[in-house]
């Protein structure tokens, strides 16, 4: 029986891209190969919300439960997922109890309408060997759409493409890969990864989701969807506005959505935000 890390594992709303909207069961797994530390930041300089918390927790175990961190207003929202001083927060649980937990939340104990996403951390990072089994069992047959949601760096190992290659047969399988721009402290050369976004693309349908606040960052957009483009991409581009607290948020939403219409690429809104204040578990 495989075992995955879990961060988190939660019903809600997609607030985000292809899937706004659809009810959603988030199956956040553990680590990331990234830290994004810039998101929120000047360029140049790095958010330090997350190691300080960390730095509290080592010292005086400061969080029982995942959902007692406190959410932060810069570098990468979800940090508590990847971040070691952390994992003590994040259970390694079999496919079989993740499943059990799964069927506990979703409203009809059985998926109806619902759709599954896979989310981190980067889900693609470690786990790739453990999701058949979690895809294979028998209360999970009936799911019939499923979103990895991707940094876009991680090459799929030919075992797992060939088990998402069937398992797509009579499915939809979904990468909705947010690539790292500069603005999230990342560098280019480790975070623009056209030819595995190319890959996921004849697996799935593939989009990517650009984080942006910035014309700086409207610009690194440009050059990063000209160099997926050039790979052989054609899946859509969406935009994003940066800000995991609504009062970030709200500064930058509307801008975003007008940087879309001038491009002609798509929005998406983040409505975990003003729906839920992005709180943990939304
Ligand atoms: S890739 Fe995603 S999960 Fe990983 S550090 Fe960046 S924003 Fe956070």
């Amino acid at each position: 029986m495989s075992k995955l890390k879990i961060a988190e594992l939660f019903y809600s709303i997609q607030g985000e891209g292809r899937y706004m909207g659809v009810p959603s069961v988030f199956l956040r797994t553990f680590g990331c190969n990234f830290k994004c530390a810039g998101f929120g930041m000047s360029r140049g300089e790095v958010s330090h919300e997350a190691t300080d918390l960390a730095a509290t927790h080592t010292m005086i175990r400061a969080f029982e439960k995942y959902e007692d961190l406190p959410l932060v207003s810069t570098g990468c929202d979800s940090y508590a997922s990847w971040h070691p001083d952390f994992k003590d927060l994040s259970p390694m649980l079999e496919t079989n109890a993740i499943v059990h937990r799964i069927m506990k939340i979703l409203p009809h104990r059985r998926w109806e309408d619902e759709h599954l996403v896979i989310t981190g951390g980067e889900p693609l990072l470690g786990w790739q060997r453990a999701y058949p089994d979690l895809l294979d069992h028998d209360s999970m047959h009936r799911l019939k759409e499923i979103t990895f949601e991707t940094n876009g760096t991680q090459p799929l190992s030919p075992e797992f493409k060939e088990y998402l290659l069937k398992w797509r047969a009579q499915r939809e399988i979904t990468f909705s890969v947010s690539a790292k721009l500069p603005g999230s402290g990342e560098r280019w050369e480790e975070a623009i990864c056209p030819e595995v976004v190319c890959e996921y693309e004849r697996v799935g349908y593939t989009y990517l989701k650009l984080v942006v606040a910035t014309e700086q960052d409207l610009a690194d957009a440009e050059q990063a969807v000209l160099e997926y483009r050039t790979a052989g991409f054609t899946g859509p581009v969406y935009v994003m506005p940066v800000g995991g607290v609504e009062r970030v948020y709200t500064l930058n939403n509307r801008t975003v959505a007008e940087m879309a219409m001038r491009k002609g690429w798509r929005y998406s809104d983040r409505l975990q935000v003003p729906l839920f204040k992005n709180e943990w578990g939304t």
